[in-house]
């Protein structure tokens, strides 16, 4: 067994570890700045526009599609430590490198099942980081973590599909930028297979009918970082027949097809955060002395910060096997793998940025850290993505399966 990267993987560490340092970390106070004086915190930044077009030219962009057409052309164990880097600054450098959900996965979705038009009008300028998109599933009115209960509807019209239905938590839709809405409703309500009910349409922002009603909060934050988390009212919004995407009937599927890259690249970036934390952790032992004794003298901080080596370590090499799985056996062979590492990453992270945050006292829940911030991203990811009394119910009855009478 050969756990040592391959050489165009070394060659890309080496040049975004650079691009980090020189570029990513000096812009992290400025675009904090540059945003608290921003006419609506949802615009971006200026500084990440320069950050994209220095990614660009360095030709650190688009680094996580696999399809060499439209992107780095990379398998899942190539770009996987890649995410890992720019998890370590998860405000700026996923968007820097145009590689921030839920953009990746819609481009992914466009990219595997869009047709030329779709392609041309949608994928084009998401690829070019240009305009940003979201994916708009959950309903605030049913258990969303089950697909087959969202009552959307998206009924045929001549022409046209009407779309009628109310959404929240829809990552990005806050940001003006965001012009395009994937959107997950029912087309065919009554049909006897409850998992081909579902239909995809590209929704277009600016629909009549289409209202961006409000941020929905994380622990109090609103992620101005990543376009918030929107309510979203689709009300008889109507969009032509060619932008369903795929067949009718065809949304579960495709639903299910866009989320195992994009878990691969949700844990990877939750190991940089907690890479982040480890170096913070050590700094912050280091520097302080309390009754006497560096912080860093405590046997209780060395039992914090061994077990969060040990724990990064188990978690780094589950989801590189998990991404070596995808690549060589495929998203279903590697089902248990996928579902494995979005139960274990998200709760262990958790764990050690709460053990960061209790080593930097008060300043580890105020905004003068980055903690509490990744914190609660983190902690979302034990929700966002299916929770995980999902995976872990679908991943014991396919154990229990080999056992049952
Ligand atoms: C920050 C953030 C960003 C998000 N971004 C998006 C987005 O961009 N687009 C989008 O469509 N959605 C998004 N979501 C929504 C997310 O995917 C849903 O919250 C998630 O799928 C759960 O659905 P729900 O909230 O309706 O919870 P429910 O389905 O009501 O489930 C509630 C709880 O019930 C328990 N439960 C459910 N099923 C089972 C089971 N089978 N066994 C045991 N326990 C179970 C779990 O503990 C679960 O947490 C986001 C959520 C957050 C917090």
């Amino acid at each position: 067994m050969d756990f040592a990267f391959d050489a165009r993987t070394e060659e890309l560490r080496a040049r975004l570890l650079a691009f980090m340092d020189e570029y990513v970390y000096p812009a992290e106070a400025v675009a904090h700045e540059q945003r608290a004086r921003l006419a609506s915190p949802w615009d971006t930044p200026p500084v990440v526009e320069e950050l994209k077009a220095e990614a660009r030219r360095q030709g650190l962009w688009n680094l996580f599609l696999p399809d060499a057409e439209h992107g780095a052309g990379l398998t899942n164990l190539q770009y996987a430590p890649l995410a890992e880097i720019t998890g370590r600054s998860p405000q700026l450098a996923p968007t820097a490198t145009n590689c921030a959900a839920p953009d990746t996965g819609n481009m992914e979705v466009l990219a595997q099942f869009g047709d030329e038009r779709q392609q041309k009008q949608w994928l084009g300028p998401l690829l070019n980081g240009e305009i940003r998109s979201a994916f708009a599933m959950t309903e605030p009115d049913v258990a969303s973590s089950d697909a087959t209960n969202i009552t959307t509807r998206i009924e045929r019209d001549g022409d046209e599909y009407v779309v009628t239905g109310r959404k929240w938590y829809i990552s990005g839709a806050m940001n003006p930028d965001c012009k395009i809405f994937i959107v997950m409703g029912k087309t065919d309500p009554d049909g006897a297979d409850i998992r081909r009910q579902q239909s995809m349409v590209l929704v277009p922002r600016d629909t009549p009918g289409v209202t961006v009603k409000r941020a929905m909060q994380v622990f109090g934050y609103e992620d101005h970082w990543h376009g918030g988390h929107a309510e979203v009212v689709f009300d008889h919004a109507r969009v032509p027949v060619s932008n369903l995407i795929g067949e009718e009937g065809g949304g579960f599927a495709i639903a299910q097809a866009r989320l195992g890259p994009g878990r691969i690249h949700h844990c990877m970036r939750l190991i940089g955060m907690a890479e982040r934390a480890i170096e913070l952790m050590c700094r912050r032992a280091v520097s302080r002395t309390a009754f006497g004794k560096a912080l860093a003298q405590q046997g209780v901080v060395h039992n914090w910060i061994a077990d969060a080596r040990v724990a990064v370590e188990q978690l780094r090499l589950l989801v590189l096997k998990t991404a070596w799985m995808m690549d060589t056996v495929g998203n279903k062979g590697a089902h248990t793998e996928i579902q494995a590492i979005k139960i274990a990453t998200p709760r262990t992270v958790v764990g050690i940025l709460d053990r960061a945050i209790q080593l930097h006292g008060a300043g580890g829940v105020s905004q003068d850290f980055p903690l509490a911030e990744l914190y609660a991203g983190a902690r979302t990811l034990m929700l966002a993505d299916g929770p995980d009394e999902v995976h872990q119910r679908s991943l014991a009855r396919r154990e229990l399966r080999t056992y049952l009478p």
